[in-house]
């Protein structure tokens, strides 16, 4: 298949690591739009928000447990952070693999722009 975090997790593209278990994969984002700005992703391929389902829930139940442990381990949990999914074209989805931005270091307006 030919996706970019697929290859990423199975290690043929290059990235700077910041956690990992056996269901979740998290790297630094190549164009950082935050201090912190890590990408989280299932180790299983899940397109987007819409594909998930009752079978691959637990994929996303493994990426909220990692949250706040890489937010501790990236010092942002303190100050807080911002946890995003963007989903499709209007969402503004760009990889089709299912992840969540994870961006702190700053502050951010609400409502998001
Ligand atoms: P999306 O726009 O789909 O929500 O987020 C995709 C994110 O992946 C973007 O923030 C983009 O900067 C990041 N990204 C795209 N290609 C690469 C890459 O090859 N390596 C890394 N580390 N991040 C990437
Ligand atoms: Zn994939």
């Amino acid at each position: 298949m030919d996706c970019l975090f697929c290859k990423i997790i199975a290690g043929e593209v290059p990235s700077t690591k910041v956690y990992e278990d056996d269901m979740v994969y998290a790297f630094r984002d190549i164009a950082p739009t935050a201090p912190e700005h890590v990408v989280i992703v299932p180790k299983k391929h899940i397109a987007s928000a819409n594909d998930i389902t009752d079978d691959n829930i637990n994929y996303v139940t493994a990426i909220w447990k990692a949250v706040p442990k890489i937010a501790k381990e990236l010092g942002i949990d303190g100050g807080g952070y911002r946890v995003v999914n963007n989903c499709g074209s209007d969402g503004g989805q760009t990889v089709n693999h299912l992840h969540f931005h994870l961006m702190g270091g700053r502050e951010f307006g609400w409502p998001a722009g």
